[in-house]
């Protein structure tokens, strides 16, 4: 069975106040020992012992990306956590903001502190009310209590944090996209460069940092950031500390769970997740949100080369390999958001797929060609296949469009619509090919588990 940690978690049965978060957890203790006790510089330092690798789906070491940020001569810094969590599949910061807010807000402090920022803004969904509401109680608790403000902890060091709600679109979960929405325009993606350390919100340097990322940092200081990163069991790998792992689809019991880094698929279905209803064969599982490319139930690894990473794993399952973000890029996937979509058998993948392109379809932002086109037509020519219209040749125009999308787009977001339309289409080309054939129809079609 897992060991389920308490880093972030701990206060979810107790309550979200900062007196409970004070008096169980320790709470603004590691805020406090980092602004009276060290630099700047030791803070980064410090931070990159801690490996957090991005929680948001890159995957980008957290400490690495706070040592990008120079003072500027003339320009402030600023703070911006990305908690416009929109991917299909994917719910964990919303409990994080609902359950545990102080553990953002403190988060936010030692952030500030570390890239040189006086303010930093949640950019979080309009739609989520109750996370809003808790933001905006920490917040208030905290500045009443005069851990935010012009002397945090009697430092003379400013910080304030500001919650800017965002309309709901998707793409603005994209980093840049983010930037000019919180700026008032469009929200559409930049071109990179300029990133966002040399240039980012109102032209002045930023890290944005995803919102579980930033609550994981006062766990990591108050554990020392070594010691966090050995929590978990890919630290060998520069893959640190804990996560909130959620489950959801065809399983018993979804949830969101946190963990130590490092537990199977397997394991969260069936250890945390209670198995799969109906107690149903497990078909396949979409690892870390609907962008990344799926894994099969019957696929195993494939590492004979003794130098290759994933050796210790060759010939295993990909179901028993551990959830990291390198292990997951090894067998040909990506750990993205680490919210594990599980579908039973009996799952129709050409219905699965046509929901995906729909959506992918539907979000996005329309700037670039190979995005704003591809995306209509992998949805159109999925709804030809699953309506008995297709034909084989299709299936290979499928791939074709999905092809030319990959790397031909300014943001990630094109790569996110390629991705699992080619995973869905390697995987599963029988299915693809019956409906071409007409052997299956959408009459027997299923996303539910009877
Ligand atoms: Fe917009 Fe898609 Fe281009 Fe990203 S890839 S900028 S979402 S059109």
């Amino acid at each position: 069975m897992l060991a389920r940690t308490d880093y972030l978690t701990k206060v979810y049965s107790l309550g979200h106040s900062l007196d409970v978060y004070e008096r169980h957890v320790q709470g603004y203790q590691a805020a406090r020992k980092v602004l009276l006790t060290m630099t700047r510089e030791q803070v980064v330092e410090e931070a990159k012992k801690a490996n957090i690798r991005g929680r948001g789906g890159a995957g980008f070491p957290m400490g690495i990306k706070w040592s990008f940020m120079r003072p500027h001569p003339t320009k402030p810094a600023y703070l911006v956590i990305n908690a416009d969590e929109g991917e299909p599949g994917t719910h964990k910061d919303r409990t994080l903001m609902e359950l545990n807010p102080h553990s953002i807000v403190e988060g936010c402090i030692i952030g500030c502190y570390a890239i040189g920022a006086n303010v930093a803004y949640i950019y979080v969904r309009d739609e989520l009310h109750l996370s809003k509401e808790r933001l905006w109680g920490a917040i208030r608790e905290a500045r009443a209590k005069g851990y935010l403000g012009k002397t945090p902890f009697g430092k003379n060091f400013p910080v304030e944090v500001y919650v800017h709600t965002g309309a709901g679109a998707y793409i603005c979960g994209e980093e840049t996209s983010l930037l000019n929405s919180l700026e008032g325009r469009r929200g559409e993606p930049r071109l990179k460069p300029p990133f966002p350390a040399q240039a980012g919100a109102f032209g002045c340097p930023t890290t944005v940092n995803n919102l579980e990322t930033i609550a994981t940092v006062p766990a990591a200081f108050m554990l020392g950031c070594e010691n966090y990163s050995k929590l978990s069991a890919l630290h060998h790998i520069g893959d640190g500390g804990v996560r909130l792992y959620g489950i959801n689809g065809h399983v018993k019991k979804p949830c969101v769970v946190e963990l130590a880094c490092g537990p199977t698929i397997n394991e969260l279905i069936y250890d945390i997740g209670g198995g799969i209803l109906g107690d149903k064969p497990l078909l396949c599982v979409i690892p870390g949100g609907s962008s990344t490319p799926l894994l099969r139930a019957d696929e195993v690894v494939n590492a004979p080369d003794e130098k290759s990473p994933m050796h210790a794993w060759h010939g295993k399952n990909v179901m028993d390999v551990p959830l990291g973000v390198d292990t997951m890029r090894n067998v040909g996937t990506m750990l993205g958001t680490c919210c594990v979509t599980v579908m039973a058998e009996g799952t129709d993948p050409v219905l699965a797929m046509l929901n995906l392109m729909q959506f992918y379809h539907h979000e996005s932002c329309g700037q670039c060609t190979p995005c704003r086109e591809g995306s209509a037509w992998l949805d159109r020519t999925v709804q030809k296949l699953y309506d008995g219209n297709g034909t084989i040749e299709d299936i290979d125009l499928l791939a074709d469009i999905a092809n030319n999308i990959m790397g031909n787009t300014i943001c990630a977001f094109g790569e996110g619509t390629a991705m699992p339309a080619l995973g869905f289409l390697k995987k599963f080309k029988r299915e693809f090919e019956e409906y071409a054939t007409g052997a299956r129809t959408k009459a027997q079609a299923r996303l539910t588990v009877d």
